[in-house]
């Protein structure tokens, strides 16, 4: 038997479907799904989002007394346990990078080898492995989204990582965060706002990216997702090494311990692309076309 862990990290914006595709990769025999790690430590201390389903595990139970994660974290939960990678969103070498992603390549590493980082970055390679102990599988699927926690895996010396950057339509990204904002009153951002900083965060997934070897992540589309769930599941498989098994049809949680996610996710509901984006744009054509213009470079 390979004993090699292999941390699956979804790379994505907001709103872009990570939770579902989360959702089902969970749904193979060969996988332990854990949602967005990054977010492990905010839960345990109730601490940034996740206060609408109070901070618990996706089992209802908060995380130091869910029967998982009791297990998984015991004896590495410590005043040293980080499991959130944190960067100068916009400074001007993250903004370098975003632009200039061949010149300025060491700037995202530089990133990551901060102090703490790289503290953080110890914690999370001991919690994969015992992440891995405890479920008794060696692909853990890990939605944190963020670019550039995904590139710290890269230095952690126990787990490989295998990267699936998923991507959607910029408009339908912008309409979806203005209508979550609007719900939880967490921004007051604006439309061309929303767009254009949703435009710089995939210039810097794509930069992230690009400092990856070629054959270490795939690119998938959430609207291809929604499709036909099946074919691209199928690449995905053959992509990570796992064996193949049918799609869902239903996103929906089945004894699944997973972090934050999707505001949703609680509910069974049939796997479909959602486009109630569209309507909005009717009556936005100038960002509209931005947005369009944004998708293609
Ligand atoms: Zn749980």
């Amino acid at each position: 038997m390979n004993d090699t862990i292999t941390v699956i990290y979804i790379i994505s914006d907001r709103r872009s479907g990570s939770t579902l595709l989360e959702n089902i990769l969970s749904k193979s025999t060969e996988t332990v799904s854990v949602g967005e790690l990054a977010m492990l430590k905010g839960h345990i201390a109730k601490q940034g989002p996740g206060e609408i389903w109070h901070w618990n595990c996706s089992c209802g139970q908060p995380v130091l007394q869910c029967s998982f994660w009791s297990k998984a974290l015991n004896g590495i939960y410590n005043d040293n346990f980080e499991t959130k990678i944190t960067w100068p969103y916009k400074s001007s070498k993250a903004l370098m990078a975003a632009m200039l992603p061949v010149i300025a390549k060491n700037n995202l590493k530089q990133f990551i080898q901060t102090k703490k980082n790289r503290q953080t970055t110890e914690s999370l390679d001991v919690l994969y492995q015992a992440i891995a102990k405890t479920s008794g599988k060696n692909f853990i699927v890990d939605s944190s989204k963020d670019p550039l926690q995904g590139l710290s895996i890269q230095a952690c010396a126990n787990v490989e990582a295998k990267y699936i950057w998923l991507s959607r339509d910029l408009r339908a990204i912008t309409f979806s965060k203005l209508k979550r904002w609007k719900v939880n009153k967490r921004s007051e951002k604006k439309p061309l706002e929303t767009l254009t900083d949703s435009f710089y965060y995939k210039k810097i997934c794509s930069a992230t990216l690009k400092s990856l070897q070629q054959n270490n992540f795939i690119k998938i589309e959430y609207e291809d997702v929604a499709a036909n769930p099946q074919h691209q599941l199928d690449k995905i498989c053959s992509f990570i090494g796992l064996k193949n098994y049918e799609a869902p049809q239903y996103m929906e949680l089945s004894e699944d311990h997973t972090i934050a996610g999707t505001p949703g996710r609680f509910e069974r509901k049939p796997i479909a692309a959602d486009n109630s984006w569209k309507t909005f744009y009717s009556t936005h054509k100038v960002l509209n076309f931005l947005g369009k213009v944004f998708n293609s470079l």
